[in-house]
């Protein structure tokens, strides 16, 4: 089976194993765990913050982060496409009672001019904006790198207006890595930024959210609310650190997703989008098929894809597809598409 449903399905490898069997562990409630202690400095250091926090996942960062640098009632911008207004169960509104103010913006990253116009000052009839939550790579754009600037100026703009400023990075090392620029030139504009270390590095359990000291003491009281206070996490943080040791081998699930995406182009009925990272979408109208009866086909040889819009299905490259992988996802395509 080749499995390109996401670039969360990788499997520990024997490394990562290694390091869950070995991990030194405390109770990282009393903050006693060294393995996580570890993984949140090197984080920390990593992305230039002062501080950074173990998560179990990348929803709970993010909706801590967003629990933290709000009040109840409080507006937030994100892209309409956002993943924390798509995918996380209308977190915002449960866990923090928000209101979403949904933008549409170019390769999902608001203007500094939309950014102005789409902030409300709180008064006897407006609740104030709280918060501009932001997304690197873009995940149902199709894994689009935004690159620095775009992130500061959209940043700029709304902390000017004392406006708060998340980054939902749950694919920030793939950002950086199209752009060949350090992660620390995404991360600095912004006030909190969540990492995932599940998806392409291929760690089996975690994200982590960072910022500042005082932010981050605020989230380890979120996380606890949330439930997300966990006793020896040692155990998974240890091949989370394995993870990070991944992070210069991303290039090549982009250079595959660009193989991918070039012959899914010359297939009759599919249109790919150009890949900026690992993922690839693909416009399946062409086939007269349905995104789910393309789907059915691929899996009855074997391959692996997500139903992801009316139109569009879509294929993730991960540490768990090589290259020989993509060579065949093309020929059995080619095959079921004849
Ligand atoms: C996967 C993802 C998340 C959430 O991560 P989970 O660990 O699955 O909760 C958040 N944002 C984006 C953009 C993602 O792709």
């Amino acid at each position: 089976m080749i499995d390109l449903r996401s670039d969360t399905v990788t499997k520990p490898d024997e490394a990562m194993r290694e390091a869950a069997a070995t991990a030194d562990v405390g109770d990282d409630v009393y903050g006693e765990d060294p393995t996580v202690n570890d993984l949140e400095a090197r984080i920390a250091d990593r992305l230039g913050t002062e501080a950074a926090l173990y998560f179990p996942t990348g929803t709970m960062a993010n909706q801590t982060a967003a629990r933290v640098h709000t009040e109840r009632g409080q507006e937030v911008l994100a892209d309409r496409q956002s993943h924390v207004v798509k995918y996380e169960l209308g977190g915002l509104a449960q866990h923090t009672g928000l209101q979403v103010r949904m933008l549409d913006a170019d390769r999902g990253v608001p203007s500094p001019e939309r950014v102005a116009a789409a902030t409300v000052t709180e008064d006897l009839h407006r609740p104030g904006t709280g918060l501009l939550c932001l997304e690197n790579t873009h995940n149902a754009r199709g894994g689009l790198a935004i690159d620095p600037e775009k992130i500061a100026a959209a940043a700029t703009a709304a902390r000017e207006r004392d406006v708060a400023v998340h980054l939902d990075g749950a694919r920030l090392f793939n950002a950086a890595t199209a752009f060949d620029v350090p992660i620390t030139d995404l991360t600095a504009p912004v006030d909190s930024v969540m990492v995932s270390l599940s998806k392409g590095l291929g760690a089996p359990v975690g994200s982590m959210l960072a910022g500042s000291e005082a932010f981050i003491e605020r989230a380890r009281r979120t996380r606890k609310l949330l439930g997300g206070g966990m006793r020896q996490a040692g155990i998974i943080a240890g091949p989370a650190l394995e993870a990070l040791e991944n992070i210069d081998d991303l290039e090549t699930d982009h250079e595959n997703a660009r193989l991918l995406a070039d012959g899914i182009d010359g297939v009759d009925g599919f249109d790919a989008q150009d890949p900026e990272t690992n993922i690839v979408l693909a416009d399946v109208s062409g086939t007269g098929l349905e995104p789910a009866a393309v789907v059915e086909r691929l899996r009855d040889r074997d391959v692996l894809a997500t139903q992801f819009g009316p139109t569009t299905v879509r294929f993730c490259t991960h540490r768990d597809v090589a290259r020989e992988d993509i060579d065949a996802t093309l020929e059995r395509l080619e095959a079921a598409f004849d």
